[in-house]
């Protein structure tokens, strides 16, 4: 059981950082989410977590494209003895028509801020004597595809600052692991399908099938729970000595 540990998760307001959420509180975790946004029903999902699940959890507002806000989400927090860094965001364009603000706003989201977590929670573990560190990678943290060349630096990046932690915790009680799933129908995913739409020319279902579906064997999205079900094992016991790699849950893509 997670029952007296605090998981922060980034990004935690919808799709895969919300279904890890929900399976930390189920497994016993007191959890903090988190997004951008500071509305009513950012804070009423952590509620209905708290009813559900008889666990502490808590919304904070803090901005995961800035540096000072990344630490300050994880102080706020007060304790992070599970740490995912979760929070992402996706541009599909071809280099020469990428965005140069795109790039900087992916690189700072799904990179940079899970070293500005890192730095703040790491030490709050080293005091608790226990630790667990949770990225959330991708497929495209192992493999490319096109269009995608900012979030598939970043994911390469997170898989080795994932690394990086792991070793400079190694003799600690702490790990350090990455998550990489394939295709999992979020928010995230639904929006890229009108743009790769676009640079394919095909329809929804082909996009779905065809670009999306193509390089996941199983041929089914992942699904949230199933993330979260994978970073609940990352902080059992089973999983001590687990630390420095990445876990693939992407229907066979990473085999192909
Ligand atoms: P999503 O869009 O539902 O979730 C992204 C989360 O990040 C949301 O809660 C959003 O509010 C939050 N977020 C975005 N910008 C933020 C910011 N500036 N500050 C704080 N929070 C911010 O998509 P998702 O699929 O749940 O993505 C979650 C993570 O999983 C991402 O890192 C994504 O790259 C990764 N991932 C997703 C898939 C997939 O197929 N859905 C596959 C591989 C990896």
């Amino acid at each position: 059981s997670l029952a007296g540990k605090t998981a922060v998760i980034t990004g935690s307001n919808s799709g895969i950082g919300l279904g890890i959420a929900w399976e930390m509180a189920r497994a016993g975790a007191d959890v903090v989410l988190n997004s951008f946004t500071d509305r009513d029903e950012d804070h009423a999902i952590a509620e209905e977590i708290s009813k559900e699940t008889n666990t502490k959890a808590r919304y904070i507002q803090a901005d995961m494209s800035k540096g000072d806000q990344c630490r300050r989400l994880i102080t706020d927090a007060g304790r992070c003895d599970i740490l995912v860094n979760n929070a992402g965001i996706q541009h599909v364009a071809a280099i020469p028509d990428f965005p140069a603000v795109k790039w900087d706003a992916i690189i700072a989201i799904n990179l940079s801020s899970a070293f500005h977590t890192s730095a703040i929670a790491l030490p709050m573990m080293r005091e608790a004597g226990w630790g667990r560190v949770v990225n959330i990678a991708s497929a495209h943290g192992l493999t490319a595809s096109p269009y995608k060349a900012a979030y598939i630096a970043a994911k390469h990046g997170i898989v080795g600052l994932t690394k990086t932690t792991a070793l400079e915790t190694a003799q600690e009680p702490i790990t350090a692991n990455a998550i990489c799933p394939g295709y999992v129908l979020t928010p995230i995913v639904e929006k890229q399908i009108p743009d790769t739409m676009k640079e394919y020319d095909m329809s929804r279902e082909d996009v779905i099938q065809n670009v999306m579906l193509k390089r996941q064997p199983s041929k089914e999205f992942a699904t949230t729970e199933q993330m979260g079900g994978t970073a609940v094992f990352l902080c059992s016991d089973a999983a001590a000595q687990i630390t420095g790699t990445t876990i693939s849950v992407d229907g066979g893509w990473t085999a192909l």
